[in-house]
């Protein structure tokens, strides 16, 4: 029998919002991993799969119930795939994201604009208990344009430098609800929630 709560294994606020979102669908009780007091795990990985198949066994153990964990970040192809697994640490370990974007804007400096093309990438992972053997896997890939300053409010990480070409602006700049529907996070959801349903 399937559980009818999950835990999501994150505790970035910007994150947990959308995830919530993103898995309405499912009819299920969704709690945070802070309700069950679940301590930080050393994201020690060398890939996004590695990361967040880690963080969702990491949750189930502690919170006794399904756990859901992504693990995302940005390539930037003029920087070999970087910040890529250490998007959130690329500052330094405790960097913020106004630090991470600026230490971004500054690596491009010199760069023209066919130069800057990037992608965020998310794996979002489903395990029904610590041990599953054969957690759930799903990918999802959203391409842009680094731009030289950041531009508007929404969202979160580097979404003010992350340009849309199709959308004729950044990702911070559009709403919640068509982030979530077109984002590297909100295809790998989906796809998740497809595969659960
Ligand atoms: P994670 O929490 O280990 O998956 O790290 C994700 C990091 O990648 C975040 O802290 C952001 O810096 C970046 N990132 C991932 N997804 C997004 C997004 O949707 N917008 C902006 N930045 C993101």
């Amino acid at each position: 029998m399937r559980s009818s709560q999950l835990v999501l294994a994150s505790s970035n606020s910007g994150k947990l919002c959308e995830l919530q979102a993103l898995l309405s669908p499912l009819n299920l009780i969704i709690r945070s991993q802070q309700d069950f007091d679940v301590p930080a795990v050393a994201e020690t990985g060398l890939t996004f799969i590695e990361n967040a198949i880690l963080k969702a066994r990491h949750a189930c153990r502690h919170a006794g119930i399904p756990a859901i964990a992504d693990d995302s970040g940005l390539e930037v192809d003029a920087l070999n795939g970087t910040p890529g697994i250490y998007s959130a640490r690329y500052a330094g370990p405790h960097a913020t994201d106004e630090e991470n974007t600026q230490k971004l804007l500054r690596a491009l400096s010199n760069m023209e604009d066919q130069d800057r093309t990037a992608r965020f990438q998310c794996i979002a992972v489903y395990m029904r208990h610590p041990s599953d053997p054969t957690p759930l896997v799903c990918q999802g890939t959203w391409e842009g344009v680094i731009v030289g300053s950041p531009q508007g409010d929404n969202g979160f990480g580097y979404d003010p430098v992350f340009f849309i070409a199709e959308r004729g602006c950044t990702a911070a700049e559009l709403g919640a609800d068509t982030k979530n529907r077109i984002s590297h996070r909100g295809q790998a959801l989906a796809e998740l929630v497809n595969r659960l349903s």
